[in-house]
């Protein structure tokens, strides 16, 4: 497995940008779709991606850059379902930049990729602001951090282009409100489609894999 350690560093969000653009050049280059996916730490990122590996394993092409402050345990989890990733440290910093996503990029192997997710730090603040280069945002939320956080935390809901709502298992042992969560995206992102799944028994995997599938196919049909 490859580890990049990344210093952190003062990044202007104007300097983000221009890395950003970079990215996404040689994102394009390589006419991949890019997924950056952002949740709060333990809201099972991980988990969703492992079962969406072995769903779409061999139908398309998984690549992952796996951000973590310092461990290397999530791309670990990754690396044994058979796919490429690379691990970012931030060494502390809260969220992954473009400039730490470009390194990593670089250290993928070059075989060719339909889809490469990039699986933030675990932070529902900062993460949203900075622009890797991705073709889109997708945010998980699961139904033990309670039905508040999209109003609490409503810039990273509305710059998602997909919600997923995760531990759906378990809504009946919570007082998460599907009613309350789904009026509240109705104001912050009325045009997400928001998938209920539950990466610890698969339910709703399938058709959170096949909307991905959708969006693989857009993307190759304009590049
Ligand atoms: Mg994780
Ligand atoms: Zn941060």
């Amino acid at each position: 497995m490859l580890m990049v350690q990344v210093r952190m560093e003062s990044n202007l969000l104007g300097a983000n940008e221009l890395l950003a653009r970079n990215n996404r050049r040689n994102f394009a280059q390589r006419r991949l779709l890019v997924i950056n996916l952002m949740s709060s730490p333990g809201s099972g990122k991980t988990t969703i991606l492992e079962k969406t590996i072995e769903n779409l394993n061999g139908k398309i092409k998984l690549g992952v850059i796996e951000g973590d402050l310092y461990t290397d345990r999530d791309a670990q989890r990754i690396e044994q379902k058979g796919v490429k990733v690379v691990q970012i440290n931030t060494e502390g910093a809260c969220h992954l930049d473009a400039g730490m996503v470009g390194k990593a990029f670089h250290n993928l192997p070059d075989d060719p990729l339909d889809l490469l997710f990039i699986e933030n730090v675990g932070n529902l603040v900062c993460p949203a602001e900075f622009d890797l280069g991705e073709d889109f945002k997708a945010v998980v939320i699961s139904t033990t951090e309670g039905n508040d956080k999209p109003v609490k935390y409503p810039l990273i809901f509305r710059e998602a282009k997909v919600i997923l709502l995760n531990k759906i298992d378990l809504l009946p042992y919570t007082n998460f409100s599907l009613q309350q969560f789904r009026e509240d995206l109705a104001q912050i992102n009325p045009t997400a489609p928001v998938f209920l799944v539950s990466g610890r028994t698969g339910e709703g995997i399938s058709e959170w894999n096949e909307w991905i599938l959708g969006e693989v196919r857009s993307k190759r049909a304009e590049s």
